[in-house]
């Protein structure tokens, strides 16, 4: 396998606010790799239902002032649909909303803290981070009503252990519209070593069930279902790879480096594939699917796929 080549943030495209169907909003943060997530939100009658922030406090700050061209009204409650730092870090700016996620997501915002990811990310300035979990959670579905005649039914659905174990999504019915957190990236390698490969797979057929039409994924452009068919591919190659080269005895640092991704060495962080391989074989040992597995020699083999040098973070 090979990774991407190094880059610079200058040479980032600008963020961008899309208006995706009438009176919802998604933020982008191409090139969508590592800590460049999307966002979005819901305009109410009198308030604003927000999905996500960002990994930074400077990224957080300019995706509110983004918000804030498009409506000054008050941003009532915030969505979480995960743990992680890139779609949470960003939480304490949401100052008066209501934060909504799943209850292993509050436990597991509150577990990691804010400097568990840093050795994968020495270079990035987070800015003052204040850790600011969930405050309302459940456990299966919770319904919410927004939009701007306030009866617009957004269902949040648990889907984990996927991503994380505490992986949720925002459906829409009514719009077809999906904001699907990182159960799906958009032309970047998908990254389950916190959750489930096999559960990413189930997660994939419920998705589909659901019939969206315009899917925002956590990282990459607004896309349709095709995506679902791309990462699942991605995740089966990854399962098939894992069980031959658990068989015969190889680590998955080896494994990764022998894969032939083919067409998904396009996408970028190709060095997840060793992240992926850990939690694949930890599912060949018949371990529960979102077993708690030690990051410290997931971090160190994709440090080493990356040639040694800290992945490419330009968050
Ligand atoms: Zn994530």
């Amino acid at each position: 396998m090979s990774t991407g080549h190094a880059r610079s943030s200058s040479q980032l495209p600008t963020p961008t606010m899309e208006e995706v169907n009438p009176g919802i909003y998604a933020y982008v943060q191409l090139d969508g790799s590592w800590g460049l997530n999307n966002t979005g939100f819901i305009k109410g009658p009198n308030g604003l239902t927000m999905i996500d922030t960002c990994f930074t406090e400077a990224r957080t700050r300019s995706y509110l002032e983004a918000v804030r061209r498009v409506s000054p009204l008050p941003m009532k409650t915030l969505i979480n649909t995960h743990h992680h730092g890139d779609h949470t870090h960003g939480n304490y700016l949401v100052t008066d909303a209501s934060i909504i996620g799943h209850e292993l997501c509050r436990e597991t915002v509150i577990e990691t803290g804010l400097q568990s990811l840093h050795p994968l990310f020495p270079n990035v300035e987070w800015g003052d981070l204040e850790l600011a979990p969930p405050t309302i959670t459940f456990k299966d579905q919770m319904d919410i009503y927004a939009g701007t005649d306030g009866d617009l039914k957004i269902e949040l659905i648990f889907m984990g252990p996927a991503h994380t174990t505490n992986d949720i999504v925002a459906w829409l019915p009514e719009r077809k519209l999906l904001f699907a957190g990182d159960l799906l990236f958009n032309q970047g390698t998908p990254f389950v070593a916190m959750g489930s490969v096999s559960g990413s797979l189930q997660a994939i057929k419920r998705l589909r069930e659901l019939g969206a039409e315009t899917i925002i994924p956590g990282h990459g452009s607004v896309c349709g279902p095709k995506v679902m068919d791309d990462v699942e591919a991605y995740l089966t190659l990854i399962q098939d790879t894992a069980r031959e080269a658990f068989e015969a005895g190889l680590t998955p640092l080896d494994a990764s480096r022998q894969t032939d991704l083919g067409r998904f060495s396009e996408w970028h962080d190709a060095e997840r594939i060793a992240g992926n391989l850990h939690r694949a074989y930890s599912e060949l040992r018949w371990e529960p699917a979102g077993t708690k597995l030690d990051l410290a020699p997931m971090v160190s083999d994709m440090v080493s796929l990356n040639g040694g040098r800290p992945v490419r973070c330009l968050a």
